[in-house]
């Protein structure tokens, strides 16, 4: 068993479970333990199994309730020396939980190896990831300004792909943000936007990748169905039989196969 949820995603905060039959563990925790708990709950998934906690950058959305978590669980918390440096003070007293992993230096939790690898973002030591367990392999890819060569070769063997579509790039330009935060969303440090999100797709695809998640959606700035139909125009383009869904600020993914 390999599985993933999306317990919640999008720019107010991200929150991903991913767990093997022996060791759970929980991708960012940037919303609330309640509504953690509560999603988790829904899931059936007891608490107790989660073994680490993992923060991939600083932002808020990501780091919400994570000291909280390691602290309330009695868990190791895994973030770089960088970030945890940065964002110190959000995290509270965690100094007995803190594991410090280096972009690009595997480590293992349990059963799954985990694979940091620098994310083009407008953070101090941005982290994207692949998960793997008994040669499956989930990557993760959000708050992204642009694809490099490192994700497109760290993605490239994915079975089931969690992926940033942030934005449309109209709505971004024509919407209420100011100016310099438009530029800083579309640059190459800030997120991918819906029509990016098909490039990096088109990029990774093979033939052994079954499920695509949509995540981070912007709700200012972008629509679920406007989303899922960009990439899904693109899927049916290909012929690629894919399975594909947007996960949400507001309510978790069912439990996805990895
Ligand atoms: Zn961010
Ligand atoms: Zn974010």
């Amino acid at each position: 068993m390999f599985q993933t949820s999306v317990l919640a995603s999008g720019s107010k905060g991200n929150c991903i479970l991913i767990r093997s039959r022996n060791t759970a563990l929980i991708l960012d925790a940037g919303i609330s333990l309640k509504r953690t708990w509560a999603a988790l709950d829904a899931l059936a998934v007891p608490r107790h199994t989660i073994k680490a906690v993992i923060v991939s950058h600083e932002h808020t959305d990501h780091t919400r309730s994570a000291g909280a978590m390691a602290r309330s669980l009695k868990i190791p918390l895994y973030i770089s020396a960088d970030t945890y440096a940065y964002c110190s003070h959000r995290l509270g007293k965690v100094e007995q939980w803190l594991r410090y992993f280096e972009s690009g230096v595997d480590f293992i939790v349990g059963d799954i190896l985990v694979r940091p690898f620098r994310s083009s973002h407008d953070a101090v030591d941005p982290n994207n990831f692949c998960f793997e367990h008994n040669d499956r392999r989930l990557g993760v890819a959000l708050d992204l300004g642009q694809c490099t060569r490192l994700t497109s070769l760290r993605l490239s063997q994915a079975h089931t792909l969690i992926l940033e579509s942030n934005h449309d790039h109209n709505m971004l330009m024509e919407g209420p943000y100011d100016w310099n935060l438009k530029m800083r969303v579309k640059s190459e440090h800030g997120h991918l936007s819906n029509d990016e999100a098909v490039g990096v797709l088109s990029q990774v695809l093979h033939p052994g990748m079954q499920n695509i998640v949509l995540a981070h959606l912007s709700e200012t700035n972008n629509l679920p169905d406007l989303a899922f139909k960009v990439m899904y125009e693109y899927l049916q383009s290909i012929r690629s039989e894919i399975k594909l869904q947007v996960a949400s600020q507001h309510i978790h993914t069912a439990l996805i196969d990895i």
